[in-house]
């Protein structure tokens, strides 16, 4: 069975500024979807800001093993409640990969539990994007390094947790960031990917693009869902007897098989 991917899209940017529009006539969640239904392990689809519910309804979600995100300008109009519904679905194990300036989106900081602060500039400079870990299966296939001829610049100090670091970016301004960086949270994994700006056709980039299909592959759940990772049950009928229970202890120890 395929991967099945929703790759979620704020997509204001392509209807405000031309250059982007031009560069992703369909949004930049289409172009990322096409690159990954490229695979045929992979089935994605997309949803946005706009729809109702953003497009993760209850039902998506339910049938999304992995989730990307791009966002930027809207962060704030992404209403809680689905941030919440999205976290609890990362905990049972569903693969998130954050993109670009997703790096301030709700989720991601809630999920990181940081400030996800950076440095940045605009100005259409080289990126040079070397893999860190040529073992890892989100750089299986690629060369050394990715040369983005125009990109925006990302800069540490990266206010994020310790995670395993896939990528480190330079820059022709000469700065470094850690663009490639992987976490778990509950049972699921998270990847985040620096590249990405609207503006520059980054996701036409094919070895960006083989990029986010190996993340694919990679966040995609392997063992069973957690059923309620926010749970916290009280064990009142323990799998063993409890032969000697502290007669002052108040959480009803002596409940086990076998007793009153
Ligand atoms: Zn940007």
């Amino acid at each position: 069975m395929s991967i099945r991917v929703t790759v979620w899209g704020e997509n204001v940017h392509e209807h405000k500024n031309a250059t982007v529009k031009s560069i992703y006539p369909t949004g930049m969640h289409t172009c990322i979807a096409d690159a990954l239904n490229h695979d045929a392990g992979i089935t994605a689809r997309t949803a946005t800001l706009d729809q109702p519910e953003h497009g993760l309804t209850e039902a998506v979600l339910a049938e999304t093993d992995v989730l990307t995100w791009w966002g930027h300008v809207a962060h704030g109009k992404v209403e809680d409640a689905i941030v919440e519904r999205v976290q609890t679905r990362v905990l049972q194990g569903m693969g998130l990969i954050v993109l670009h300036s997703g790096h301030f989106a709700k989720i991601f900081k809630r999920l990181m539990g940081t400030s996800c602060a950076l440095k940045w500039r605009e100005v259409g400079e080289r990126e040079r994007l070397w893999v860190c870990n040529p073992g890892h299966p989100i750089a299986k296939g690629l060369p050394e390094n990715i040369v983005l001829n125009n990109e925006e610049m990302y800069g540490e100090p990266f206010g994020i947790p310790d995670g395993e670091t896939v990528f480190i970016s330079w820059f022709e301004g000469g700065e470094v960031f850690r663009s490639g960086v992987t976490w778990t949270r509950g049972a699921g994994k998270v990847f985040y990917f620096r590249p990405g700006h609207e503006t520059y056709p980054t996701y036409h980039n094919a070895e960006i693009q083989q990029v986010l299909r190996n993340a694919v592959h990679w966040a995609a759940p392997t063992g069973a869902l957690w059923a309620k990772p926010h749970g916290a049950p009280n064990i009142k009928h323990p799998p063993e007897v409890i032969r000697t229970p502290d007669p002052n202890a108040k959480g009803d120890t002596a409940g086990g098989p076998g007793h009153k």
